[in-house]
């Protein structure tokens, strides 16, 4: 067996930790679900959702904070957005009609998304939702379909110049012609700002395009009133392995490292920094004209908006795969677990989600041998392999322990599960801690 050193702990928070420790409360679920399952933690949620509303308040910034619900599906963290104040970033009917069910009320909902169904768009109307508009046609579809006492409260979402090749947003000529349209149409559209999410996780483009979004709020403010607040969406960074084995991964890890001699174009960043709220904080204490942009929107009474999804979610959740056969293959041995790498969705974007997996045995054995092992899924899939990388276990698994992915809550669990080999999905497991006693139950939603 070669010694690559490669590993990367995954860093877990200690609710994670202490029930990893566990067995038997891992068991009792087991028993109750007979398969795979996601254990979730609703208060680290919340616990993240307040750092970013403190960082607001720190800074002296009046906004908001949309939870950006496709991250997850769970209807746990929607009892915490209700309850901490926050508000939820949908884009579906299902996804409005889950949140509104779980007490967030519709004017804490912002719906986003492209070309919204006209079903969407009057359900948003109807509850008092803020909708960003994505083009000039459904700008008109918004007008015609709208039904709400009040005007229907809009944000106008921007092609943002540094990413032409994006197909979210309005463009330059379409973006004129949108605020005319508002002009002309005060009681039926109010005009409450603009948007846009990039992709990747810098502070610096974010904070320049929200600089440039408080210059033309100022603008178009001595036309429409309403027009004060800008959203800075998402893709706020997180941190999953410390930094200096991220970057021994990346100088010793080779296509020797993975099974079948897997490669991979690329693959998510593990290791960032500022993450989090702390990089919220980052992006409001960027310069912006002659002061930082926290001051500017101070000065000027504008809101700053943010949809994080990942971020909120981050060490708020991890998968158990039940072990069902080990055997060896080459230098190193294959681990098959009970259920399927789509509930790992970083494998099925041709990459790997590398922090990782750790191994809970159900009876602790006296003897162990540590094996290097990949981990594959329990379909007839050569492909369906939830782990590539040869990791290294301090024991050899059998039947009936468990394989742990930690915090997996941010887009892993269920962005792709299906019902492949009518196996049923993995239900979630909400965990609630009462000093010493721990309950859980079955989120609402899969
Ligand atoms: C996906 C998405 C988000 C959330 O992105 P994260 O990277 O999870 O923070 C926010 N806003 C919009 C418009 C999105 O599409």
């Amino acid at each position: 067996m070669e010694l690559i050193d490669d590993h990367l702990p995954a860093l877990q928070r200690p609710w994670a930790v202490a029930l990893q420790d566990k067995p038997h409360l891992l068991n009792q679920i087991h028993e109750a679900v007979n398969g795979p399952f996601h254990v979730i933690h609703p208060p680290t949620f919340s616990a993240n959702l307040r750092s970013f509303v403190e960082v607001l308040n720190d800074e002296g910034v009046a906004g908001q904070i949309f939870f950006g619900k496709k991250a997850n599906k769970a209807g746990s963290w929607l009892r915490e957005v209700a309850q901490v104040g926050g508000g939820v970033d949908v884009a579906s009917v299902p996804e409005l009609a889950h949140t509104l069910a779980n007490g967030v009320r519709g004017e804490d909902i912002e719906v986003t998304g492209a070309a919204k169904s006209d079903e969407l768009l009057w359900l948003a109307g109807r509850h008092g939702s803020l909708v960003a508009i994505d083009s000039l046609d459904e700008l008109t579809r918004a007008l015609q379909v709208r039904d709400t006492v009040g005007p229907l409260r809009i944000l106008l979402r921007i092609l943002p110049k540094e990413s032409p090749q994006s197909r979210f947003g309005l463009n330059p000529t379409d973006l004129n012609e949108a605020l005319r349209w508002c002009e002309c149409n005060p009681t039926d559209l109010s005009l409450c700002g603009f948007s846009f999410h990039l992709d990747g996780y810098e502070v610096a483009p974010r904070a320049a395009l929200a600089s440039h979004l408080i210059d033309r709020c100022l603008t178009v403010r001595e036309r429409i009133p309403s027009c004060n607040a800008i959203s800075i969406g998402g893709g706020f960074a997180c941190q999953y392995v410390e930094r200096e084995d991220w970057e021994r991964f990346l100088r010793n890890s080779g296509p020797t490292s993975f099974h079948a001699e897997r490669r991979f174009a690329k693959f998510y960043p593990y290791y960032q920094a500022p993450t989090g709220s702390e990089m919220l904080r980052a992006i409001l204490r960027t310069p912006s004209g002659d002061s930082v942009l926290a001051q500017r929107l101070k000065r000027h009474e504008i809101k700053l908006y943010a949809e994080p999804g990942r971020a909120l979610l981050d060490g708020a959740g991890f998968s158990v795969f039940p072990v069902q056969g080990f055997k060896r293959n080459a230098d190193h041995g294959i681990v098959t677990v009970a259920g399927l790498s789509m509930s790992l969705s970083e494998q099925w974007k041709n990459s790997e989600f590398l922090p990782d997996p750790c191994l809970v045995q159900r009876d602790p054995r006296a003897s162990s041998h540590p094996v290097r092992v990949a981990i594959g899924g329990s379909s007839c899939m050569e492909y369906d392999m939830l782990t590539w990388r040869k990791v290294r276990l301090p024991s050899q698994p059998q039947y009936g322990d468990y394989i742990i992915y930690p915090n997996t809550a941010g887009y892993q669990m269920d962005k792709n599960e299906s019902e492949f080999h009518q196996l049923p999905l993995p239900p979630k497991v909400a965990i609630k801690q009462l000093s010493d006693t721990i309950l859980w139950r079955i989120d609402d939603a899969h």
